[in-house]
């Protein structure tokens, strides 16, 4: 497995690799990883002939008062991971590479993510497309790896790729769970004790939604009220919010005629979590 820090290196490597018209995928991370992570870089070795994983805990997605001096880092640990993966090369850019002095170019992702995590967290999704778009701009992949698990996000990166033409396949993949239901997130390190029980009201909420649909409920403002309920009952947690949305465009649904999303967002102790499920309409 190949060490790739500098952004020379990166583009070097990628302009070898891809002479001869080899599918080079990248996996993006901020480290930490763990099996949800692991997942996408084993669809990119089953689809890619090269996969690149990079790691980078991208501050600006992160607000002032958020976590991202405490985000879990574990460089070490996630490169033993990776190399028994046997990826081809991990990719960890240098923070002063990436926003160097004086960097003030951002894409601005617009209406769609001004609600939902984008509501909470001002600024977070135009973090995410200028990090991600650099990363596309450096790693040069023919396809790359998102996780389900952030929904909003991968719906985000597709438009921008559709916007601004990009010339990269994007793949999302389902949500890796803990056996009682909780999606695994590098966040669930803060979670002990009593917080991890309760976190459990997320997917348990979620199933409540599904079951709702399956026995033929159809007015989404009936089954967020539902979803609230639930987590009701779980005083340590506070919900952020719950809403059920179209799939490509996260535009409000009240009627249910096809797939939607249903996604939610909570607070457990002071830990934010997000969850989703599809909500599917026979
Ligand atoms: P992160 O390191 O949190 O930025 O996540 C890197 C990628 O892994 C993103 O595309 C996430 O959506 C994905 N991911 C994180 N958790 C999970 C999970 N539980 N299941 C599937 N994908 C995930």
């Amino acid at each position: 497995m190949e060490y790739l820090s500098r952004i020379p290196q990166m583009r070097q490597f990628s302009a070898k690799a891809c002479q001869d018209g080899t599918r080079l995928g990248l996996v993006p991370t901020m480290g930490a990883l763990h099996e949800g992570h692991l997942s996408l870089v084993r669809r990119a070795r089953k689809e890619c002939d090269l996969v690149v994983v990079s790691i980078f805990v991208n501050s600006a997605q992160f607000g002032p008062q958020e976590d991202f001096r405490k985000y879990p880092r574990n460089v070490d640990q996630d490169l033993k991971i990776l190399r028994d993966l046997r990826v081809t090369a991990v990719y960890v850019p240098d923070a002063d590479d990436m926003y160097p002095l004086g960097f003030n170019t951002w894409i601005e992702p617009g209406a769609i993510a001004t609600q939902f995590e984008g509501a909470s967290r001002p600024n977070h999704f135009r973090g995410i497309d200028t990090v991600i778009l650099k990363l596309f701009n450096q790693v040069r992949p023919q396809v790359a790896y998102f996780g389900r698990k952030d929904f909003q996000q991968q719906v985000i990166i597709r438009r921008m790729v559709r916007d601004l033409d990009l010339d990269v396949e994007i793949i999302t993949c389902p949500i890796v769970r803990e056996k009682d239901g909780l999606a695994l997130s590098s966040r669930n390190v803060y979670l002990t004790g009593e917080d991890r029980c309760a976190a459990r009201v997320l997917s348990r909420s979620l199933w409540r939604a599904e079951e709702l649909v399956e026995n033929g409920e159809r007015d989404t403002e009936k089954i967020v009220e539902e979803v609230r309920k639930v987590f009701a009952a779980e005083p340590r947690t506070a919900l952020d919010y719950a809403k059920i949305a179209d799939l490509e465009t996260l535009e409000p649904v009240s009627l249910l005629r096809s797939n939607v999303v249903a996604l939610v967002a909570a607070y457990i102790g002071s830990t934010r979590l997000i969850d989703n499920t599809i909500l599917h309409v026979s």
